[in-house]
């Protein structure tokens, strides 16, 4: 689904000016009155200011959400908390070329590809808006002795803290607010400082399509400072996270306090792998991509590329020219492909790898330098990297590096090629190019990750569970599960004779 830009007034002219945070239906500033940047990472400018917030304003921002949670928000009857997620829908669709313009200003990703992001966004909006009449409980034959009816209900857990990453605000923040809405939780969000401001103009559109104050808080802030108090505090009743493996490790400790519930999207290393009879017309270009898109900034990111060794000199080739004819700069022009990565940190990052790949003896066939042509000097922009003659145990083919870079790996046989593509502490996606039936569903059934793709990549939809195995975290997003993350279930026994 692409939606054709409207031409609807942008709300935010994203010049520097202040923006403030959500906390029970007002705007506000941090009780410290601190507040910090944030820089169109294209360009360099400063686009807006938000506030720096911290404990004091989590526990504000927590308190909102319980007393919503226990008002009239408890009494919406499913239909009309679907009724809201329909509007909310629409609203985002009249309004989403802004949002796709406010995702690609605060972080870069190409405004082509924030624009065919329209299924993952509203499409998954009208899936929870249709979850939230499905949701019941079931009558259970029970063995007591007497007669007593058993049956169970599902019930919201309450208060959700929700902690997102940069590289995909809008779809990060629905998939979190989304399945909240539906259940009849409320919820605390905290963008991430890279790139705060879409989740700030989801808030004001779920505002105006009529979500209670309180149901919908979204607090800026650091990890350190209003991450951290968001996960410890004890009224919170379930933390979702989205980001990086490290993180959620310490997420994850952090929430003990109370016990709450938690699930988490992480990191991933994930491996295509391309046998010999695979169509490499489509191959190249989607393994490709499956790395390059948002310039590698991506969780899926097909970053260990197996090739079967008949076809792989040929294939690192052709990949080889695929990067170098990419179209890289500032995301806001419709026709580029590539925009920066977020951050000069984020840029050393890659930088470090590049090096490592380099020293631990892979050969760079591709792209991996810093772009300074013109307003190119202004971002962190760095061409598209192909290395060759990788080998398992090197850093680049075992780590995740979140930028441009894929590693080309050949293999011999399926059975090697399936126990090296598993040895990793990742399981979050993995990729197959194969005209082969049979070795589709072998390869697919051994692959120890929560999406597998065949003869595609990054194929996201509302109706299908998305998540990770291993270090890539648990939970589902997406499908008829995901709602269950948001809902207790409740054994109700009542004797009746
Ligand atoms: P990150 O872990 O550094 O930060 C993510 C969020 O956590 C940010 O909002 C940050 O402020 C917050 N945070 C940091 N420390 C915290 C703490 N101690 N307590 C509470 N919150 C804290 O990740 P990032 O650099 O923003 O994003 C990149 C990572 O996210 C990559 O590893 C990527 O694979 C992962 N990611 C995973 C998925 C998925 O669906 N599995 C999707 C997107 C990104």
């Amino acid at each position: 689904m692409t939606v054709v830009p409207t031409p609807v007034p942008m709300r935010h002219q994203l010049d520097g000016r202040h923006r403030q945070m959500f906390i029970g239906g007002s705007w506000v500033d941090a009780a410290s009155g601190e507040r910090f940047e944030t820089r169109n990472p294209a360009t360099g400018e400063v686009i807006a200011t938000v506030p720096r917030g911290g404990k004091q304003d989590i526990e504000r921002a927590v308190a909102a959400a319980r007393t919503a949670f226990d008002g009239p928000w408890s009494r919406f009857k499913p239909h009309e908390r679907q009724k809201l997620l329909l509007r909310i829908a629409d609203l985002f669709e009249r309004h989403w070329d802004e949002i796709c313009v406010s995702d690609t200003t605060d972080m870069g990703l190409p405004i082509a590809r924030a624009r065919a992001n329209a299924n993952r966004v509203l499409g998954m909006l009208r899936f929870y808006a249709g979850m939230a009449t499905a949701i019941h409980g079931q009558t259970i034959e029970n063995s007591l002795p007497g007669d007593i009816v058993s049956y169970t209900t599902k019930e919201p857990v309450g208060v959700v803290g929700a902690i997102i990453p940069w590289n995909a605000p809008t779809a990060a923040s629905v998939w979190k607010i989304g399945p909240a809405l539906a259940t009849g939780c409320t919820i605390v969000l905290k963008p991430s400082e890279e790139a705060p401001l879409t989740p700030l103009l989801i808030a004001e559109l779920m505002a105006e399509a009529g979500v209670p104050d309180g149901v919908v808080n979204i607090v800026t802030g650091t990890g350190q400072q209003a991450g951290a108090p968001l996960v410890e505090h004890m009224d919170v009743d379930k933390i979702v996270f989205t980001g990086s493996t490290a993180t959620g490790q310490s997420i994850l400790r952090a929430s003990a306090g109370n016990l709450k519930r938690v699930s988490l999207e992480l990191g991933g290393k994930s491996p295509v792998i391309v046998c010999a009879d695979a169509d490499l017309e489509r191959a190249v270009p989607v393994a490709a991509m499956s790395v390059f898109a948002n310039s590698g900034q991506i969780c899926i990111a097909g970053s260990r590329l197996f090739v079967a060794r008949p076809i792989h000199d040929d294939f690192v080739e052709r990949l080889a020219a695929y990067a170098k004819d990419l179209r890289i700069g500032d995301g806001i022009d419709p026709t580029t492909e590539i925009g920066p990565l977020i951050s000069a940190r984020q840029f050393e990052r890659v930088q470090g790898y590049l090096r490592s790949g380099a020293e631990e003896g892979a050969q760079l066939v591709a792209g991996g330098e810093r772009l300074t042509q013109g307003a190119l000097a202004k971002g962190h922009f760095v061409a598209p990297a192909v290395f060759a003659g990788v080998s398992d145990t090197m850093t680049i083919a075992r780590e995740e590096i979140f930028g441009p870079v894929i590693s080309a790996l050949p293999f011999d046989t399926l059975d090697e090629v399936m126990t090296r593509a598993n040895d990793t502490p990742y399981g979050l996606a993995a990729g197959v190019f194969t005209r082969d039936l049979s070795t589709a569903h072998q390869l697919s059934r051994r692959l120890r990750a929560g999406s597998v793709w065949v003869n595609t990549y990054h194929a996201i939809d509302p109706a299908m569970p998305f998540g990770g195995y291993k270090m890539s975290g648990y939970g589902r997003e997406g499908g008829i599960e995901h709602v269950d993350e948001y809902l207790n279930t409740k054994g109700v026994f009542i004797r009746i004779d």
